[in-house]
């Protein structure tokens, strides 16, 4: 049996341990020291913003970042329908309601005009929505200049989930720069890893204090333990962020991997990309393609960090072949792959929430797959998945 290929595996970059021995060697174990505020000047200059506060994953920094926009009970919040449960469940954390949007089909991130009319809709019955959160999803910018314009003609703060999206950008504006605040996730498989871990970034000093408060149970200033605010722990600790500093030094090089993948995939299965039409049974395949297989083009001035390549299957060019059934076959073969996130809307857990469909995430998890993208994946790899695709589809 071949070695397992795994889908977004962790690429340590040879730094990490020192930082880590370090923190070992000044016993500085705590969820606070010289890494920890290393790590966050990292991120901060890094992307561009003021300020950084370092947590234990990027569902906590979304959970905080609701907080200090004064998200609460009953509030609704927009949030794109085709993203990781994680955007949508810190909403519910503080009792409020996600209203969700659909994806525009040439970032398959939220459509901004979808979004627009989902904001009249609760402006009229009386629901003006609290904030917006907004996603890059598998890398990928949204349209940013669309998005906080309309957001900020209603005057609602947007919270830029960018767990994905480290390294990617827009017009040169790094994704994670241009909310009012925004999130990184450094979860095992995401493009730099601390095993977890997350962050909350902005350009307010205070507001980043404040998340910092809120993250280490939000101790009042006094010597006895005294709260007057309901906290969390959720800081990250000082091994875990000495992880997070080697892993920065190495960031560059990891997207140029992650693109560089995608371009060896593009080149061996038809170097098709995707353009969705609508025709009388709904949403379809616009184009065609030599193979059946089509890939999401970056449009002009977004730049993606790839994190994930992701191609989609025409059933109509592939002799019914779905993806589901490569998946079943590349598994065979000791190759991961998996679905496109299923969207909100279809998701149980969220069967009653408002939403505002186009039939654009339908259409991607319907037909699409994420194939093995990890900044450490061998050249011989790649082209040994897409001789087994090319194979399965004859
Ligand atoms: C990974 C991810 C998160 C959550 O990050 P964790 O660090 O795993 O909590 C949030 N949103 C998106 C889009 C993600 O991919």
């Amino acid at each position: 049996m071949n070695d397992r290929i795994y889908l977004s595996p962790p690429h340590m970059g040879g730094e990490e341990l020192t930082f880590i021995k370090k923190a070992f060697d000044q016993n500085w174990i705590a969820p606070l020291g010289e890494n920890v505020n290393r790590f966050e000047k990292d991120l901060a200059s890094y992307s561009g913003r003021g300020h950084a506060a370092v947590v234990t994953s990027g569902t906590a920094a979304i959970h905080l970042g609701l907080k200090l926009l004064n998200v609460g009970s009953d509030d609704e919040v927009i949030c794109p329908s085709f993203t990781f449960v994680a955007t949508a469940n810190p909403i519910r954390y503080q009792g409020a309601i996600p209203v969700f949007v659909d994806s525009d089909p040439h970032t398959w991130n939220m459509d901004p005009y979808l979004m627009e009319e989902a904001i009249q809709d609760r402006v009229a019955k009386g629901k003006k929505p609290k904030a917006i959160i907004v996603v890059h999803l598998y890398g990928m910018p949204a349209k940013m200049d669309e998005i906080l314009n309309i957001a900020a003609n209603y005057k609602i703060p947007v919270l830029e989930d960018a767990a994905e999206a480290l390294g990617s950008s827009l017009n040169g504006r790094m994704c994670g720069s241009m909310g009012d605040l925004s999130v990184y996730s450094f979860n095992g498989n995401k493009i730099i890893t601390t095993s977890g871990g997350g962050a909350l970034l902005g350009d307010n000093d205070e507001v980043i204090r404040k998340a910092r408060f809120l993250a280490t149970q939000a101790r009042d200033d006094a010597p006895h333990y005294q709260h007057s605010e309901l906290g969390y722990n959720y800081r990250m600790s000082n091994i875990v962020a000495g992880i997070g500093r080697g892993q920065m030094k190495v960031l560059p090089e990891r997207v140029e991997s992650r693109r560089q993948n995608h371009r060896r995939y593009f080149q061996a299965l038809g170097k098709t990309w995707l353009k969705i039409g609508r025709g009388s049974n709904g949403l379809e395949f616009s184009t065609e393609s030599p193979v059946g297989i089509y890939f999401l083009k970056e449009p002009s001035g977004f730049y993606s960090n790839r994190w994930l390549t992701t191609i989609l299957f025409n059933p109509e060019e592939t002799d019914g072949i779905t993806s589901n059934e490569i998946r079943h076959i590349l598994e065979e073969q000791n190759i991961e792959s998996r679905p496109l996130w299923k969207p909100m809307h279809r998701q149980p857990l969220y069967e009653d929430a408002p939403r505002y469909i186009n039939g654009v995430s339908d259409f991607l998890f319907r037909h699409g797959l994420c194939l093995p993208s990890g900044s450490n994946l061998k050249k011989e790899n790649i082209d040994r998945i897409c001789e087994k695709i090319i194979e399965i589809k004859g």
